[in-house]
């Protein structure tokens, strides 16, 4: 039976995903009809939540009306997609995270000295179809049954999209001093990324079973279940509390980890905790299943700091004092 939840350190939105949902909430509160291209994060939460304040997800600029405002979420978009928002009257509001703003400038600086680049990055994830429209060239690999593709140059520069695992960075750039007299490497895997996979490590080695909380199809939340297993304790994925709907993987562990993605808010973690205490407690530990979630909230790193971001507020009536 359970006994104890943990919830990993530093765990909740990233400041890039949290920033532009805070965007996103100030836009609305200051009574601008707010819109984001494209969900500002695959969270069905977060998106009512933003629904509830009017701000709308659209998947292109010709569904947002003139003069409205339009966010652009974390993962950046092509440079263009700024020119056709002002060209349509459109109010741009920039939530691309500052770690991508740097690897666009980056990318921007290897096409102006000439190198043949290599981005690992994933081919349709957004944030690498905005860095290709600084560098359209790019080759773009991901797996290791890509990398033979990569073609022999004399001078040759890697980056990498920032959610990628460094393990298959180094890999990559390793493979790559074979392809190239110069080789340049500008690692750009962010460091949120990083603190994350170590926690959620440290977190699976204490642990009887861990609990990976955030979005299906995340190869970043992929990551971190292979890095529990990696560890040698069993995970499961999920992308809610509601998917925690069969109590017997609970009726031989002690002790449950509970990680999540960096497009999952923290509130989710506890709701989870939450969960798991109901699913898998004696009758005293479920009798106690709220108190017991927010504590193990409470006892995680830095509470204060990670929770969702600004919290909701309706924006006044128009007209009103
Ligand atoms: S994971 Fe890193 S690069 Fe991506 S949005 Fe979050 S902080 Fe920015």
């Amino acid at each position: 039976m359970v006994e104890e939840v943990r919830i990993a350190r530093r765990t909740g939105f990233c400041y890039g995903v949290r920033e532009a949902i805070d965007k996103a909430k100030e836009s609305a509160a200051a009574g601008k009809a707010t819109h984001t291209l494209g969900q500002v994060v695959h969270n069905e939460g977060v998106i009512r939540d933003l629904q509830q304040i009017g701000v709308r997800s659209v998947d292109t600029l010709d569904d947002v009306d003139h003069g409205a405002a339009v966010v652009i979420r974390a993962h950046g978009v092509r440079p263009e997609v700024f020119d056709r928002a002002s060209a349509r009257g459109l109010e741009v509001i920039d939530g691309t995270c500052t770690w991508v703003i740097q690897e666009q400038r980056q990318l921007q600086e290897l096409v102006e000295e000439g190198y043949t680049i290599v981005l690992l990055g994933t081919p349709k994830h957004p944030e690498v179809a905005g860095l290709l429209g600084f560098a359209p060239d790019a080759i773009v690999v991901d797996e290791e049954e890509d990398w033979v593709k990569i073609p022999r140059r004399k001078r040759m520069a890697l980056i990498t999209q920032s959610t990628q695992p460094p393990w298959k960075f180094e890999k990559l750039a390793a493979f790559m001093v074979g392809r190239a007299h110069e080789l340049k490497i500008l690692n750009t895997v962010c460091p949120v990324t990083i603190r994350r996979q170590e926690d959620t490590l440290e977190a699976a080695r204490d642990v009887d079973l861990m609990v990976v909380v955030g979005g299906r199809h995340s190869a970043n939340t992929k990551e971190l279940t292979r890095l529990c297993e990696i560890a040698g304790t069993p995970a499961i994925q999920i992308e809610n509390a509601r998917d925690l709907d069969d109590a017997s993987v609970f009726a031989d562990v002690r002790v449950v980890g509970v990680t999540g993605g960096t497009s999952t808010p923290i509130e989710d973690l506890r709701d989870v905790a939450e969960r798991i205490y109901l699913s898998g407690g004696t009758d005293d530990v479920r009798s106690r299943a709220g108190a017991l979630a927010t504590a193990a909230l409470d006892a995680a790193a830095t509470p204060a700091g990670r929770t969702t971001s600004l919290p909701i507020r309706t924006p006044s009536p128009a007209g009103a004092a």
